[in-house]
């Protein structure tokens, strides 16, 4: 059968890609350590699966408004006003179908055929995927090492064109590892002052921050920010949720109604009993997020450390989500045990294949330069993985 053009002009995510070989070897009898996962290797909080169960059984099996039950909405609004500073009326905020989902449909929301997206590499690869299926054209700026893979405000403002409709901000970032400080968030919000730039700020890993960094949500640094920023949430990393499938938007009204009226033809309302495990997960009532956290930042250490005193390869040190991305290109143009390795696709296919470790190459995300190990698996495996990692670039 036919199939459109749109659909064959989005490749599969890379990220999935390197995943389903690992799983390919693994289901072979391979003993992989992986380092692919996006997620957290933390089961679900007891206290959030009881709150689905007891919905389900008391009946919230079916449809909902389409934006969201209003119980849900006043927690996140609850939430965002305590834990970020943000004030956001439940009609500023609706539910989605986790936060993908989110940001496709903003996306869809406010972008017009050849609008230009500011998009700064490394990138989570689905921004670039959700860009081209609202028409509009992603400008990718490419920041380097030395500012630890962040815009800065002279790149953000050369990028900036009279088409420029929106800038995709993701702090702690995915695949960088890195969060923004909240000065440095305010220079780049000073810098959009005046224009009519959107913001999306994809703040999915808030929670997730090491050392003394501080999480500060782009919406909060003034009213112009405020404005001009469609925040962008979800479930699945702080609590473990990402099977659950339940994110939100908060924003101004108009671009939230527009959200409503897209989704009521999409999918209307995220799983009506998920939403009274959201309500529950916000309370967080066992510190479950914190325990996490705790264990996530003991893991970042050690492989960043480790993979520093790894010859060739340079990996600033984790401040957010939960991953490494060294830069591994010294390595390149060299042949590793009769592999020639040019790039990071090498890197990642030779490694899997011959030391059975499997990390995301970091050309999907607009970094060459590196690659990408997520330590949301535990410090056994990390170690093991980063034994073999060693052991094959020293041949
Ligand atoms: N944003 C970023 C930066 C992510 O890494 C992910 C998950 N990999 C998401 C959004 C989407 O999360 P979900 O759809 O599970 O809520």
């Amino acid at each position: 059968m036919k199939v459109s053009k749109k659909a064959q002009s989005v490749p599969p995510s890379a990220t999935i890609a390197v995943d389903a070989r690992a799983k390919e070897l693994k289901a072979q009898g391979v003993d992989i350590v992986g380092f692919g996962a996006g997620e957290p290797d933390f089961d679900t909080p007891a206290y959030i699966k009881d709150a689905a169960i007891n919905a389900m059984k008391s009946g919230k099996t079916k449809y909902t408004p389409t934006q969201g039950i209003i119980e849900l909405r006043k927690a996140i609004a609850d939430k965002l006003l305590k834990e970020n500073g943000l004030k956001y009326a439940p009609d500023q905020i609706i539910a989605n179908i986790g936060a993908k989902h989110s940001i496709y449909e903003t996306m869809q929301a406010v972008l017009d055929p050849g609008d230009e997206v500011i998009l700064p590499a490394p990138y989570w690869v689905t921004y670039p995927e959700t860009i081209k299926l609202a028409d509009a054209k992603a400008k990718i700026v490419q920041t380097g090492s030395e500012n630890s893979y962040k815009i800065t405000p002279k790149q953000l403002k050369k990028a900036i064109t009279k088409k420029t409709a929106m800038f995709v901000l993701n702090s702690p970032n995915n695949p960088g590892g890195f969060t923004y400080t909240p000065d440095e968030l305010s220079a780049l919000a000073d810098v959009l002052k005046g224009t009519d730039v959107i913001v999306l700020s994809d703040e999915i890993y808030e929670k997730l921050v090491y050392g003394d960094t501080k999480f500060v949500s782009f919406a909060a640094l003034s009213e112009d920010a405020y404005n001009r920023t469609l925040t962008v949430n979800g479930f699945s990393k702080a609590f473990s949720m990402t099977g659950w499938r339940l994110g939100y938007t908060a924003g101004p009204k108009e671009v939230i109604k527009a959200m409503e009226q897209l989704q009521s033809h999409m999918t209307q309302n995220p799983v009506a009993f998920v939403q009274y495990a959201g309500i529950a997960a916000l309370g967080d009532p066992e510190g479950s997020v914190e325990k996490m956290r705790v264990e996530f930042e003991r893991r970042g250490k050690y492989m960043a450390d480790r993979l520093n005193n790894i010859k060739g390869v340079i990996c600033p040190q984790p401040t957010g989500a939960f991953y490494c991305f060294p830069d591994v290109s010294s390595h390149y143009g060299r042949t590793i045990n009769g592999d020639k390795i040019t790039g990071s696709m090498d890197f990642a296919k030779a490694l899997l294949e011959k030391a059975n470790v499997a990390l995301v190459p970091g050309l999907p995300f607009g970094c060459d330069n590196n690659v990408r190990l997520s330590f949301a698996t535990s410090l056994e495996q990390i170690t093991k993985g980063l034994d073999r990692l060693e052991k094959w670039l020293s041949q």
